[in-house]
């Protein structure tokens, strides 16, 4: 089993890496989110451990990084104990489980037994939604069972919305389903993509509303 384990506190990654490696589990170890997306780019994990405060930002934002590169690896976010916002927001952004800190081992590698039993195919699913079909894994939209083409970033933020139609997704979740760490994202720039895809949707009457959530973010909701 090898594990990526993404956390920049040093004495609680090197006494994980230690009790892991007696057990015979490969850990590669990056303390920020830069180091972590070249390796995930470079290996196969089965399981990634996620510290949410990094150096270079916000952990949740890995995971549409992951899955926008078909990276299906179960994630298991690292959270502060007593803070369920914390956990509810790991849950939302796309975790798979979490684990409050401190941890123990065996715990640990019960979470990890736990979310390798279960079947991939959750986020591999086509979401059916109004009048389309969306594959969020090969990045394509149908409409009655024409393609339906969208500009990059109106079709992430159409299947970041998708994926959780009928809730409202948090601003920094669509910001982070639709650039990668290395841009720059101005204020309004996701406000109007979306009031584009929402033109775009209207236009032809896809059968979905997008409405606003004022400072929190965005929902999709299925009209049909
Ligand atoms: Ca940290």
């Amino acid at each position: 089993m090898r594990l990526l384990l993404v956390e920049d506190e040093k004495e609680l990654a090197n006494a994980l890496m230690a009790a892991l490696s007696k057990q015979g589990i490969v850990i590669d170890h990056a303390m920020r989110l830069a180091d972590a997306g070249e390796l995930s780019r470079q290996n196969t994990y089965d399981v990634i451990l996620l510290d949410r405060r990094l150096p270079d930002g916000e952990g949740l934002t890995f995971i549409p990084t992951l899955r926008r590169a078909a990276v299906l690896t179960p994630v298991i976010v690292l959270t502060a104990r007593n803070d369920p916002k914390e956990r509810i927001e790991g849950l939302d952004g796309g975790a798979d489980d979490y684990l409050g800190k401190p941890f123990r081992v065996d715990e640990l590698m019960a979470r990890v037994r736990a979310v390798l039993r279960r079947p991939a195919s959750v986020v591999e699913a086509l979401i059916v939604v109004g009048r389309m079909t969306i594959d969020p894994l090969n990045l394509t939209v149908t409409m009655d069972k024409s393609p339906f083409d969208l500009p990059r970033r109106e079709l992430l933020v159409l299947i970041a919305l998708a994926k959780r139609q009928g809730k409202t997704v948090l601003r920094s979740v669509l910001e982070a389903a639709v650039y990668n760490y290395e841009e720059e994202i101005k204020s309004n720039a996701l406000d109007a993509h979306i009031s584009r895809l929402r033109k775009r949707l209207a236009d032809c009457s896809a059968g979905v509303s997008v409405h606003n959530i004022r400072g929190v973010g965005y929902l999709l909701k299925d009209e049909v």
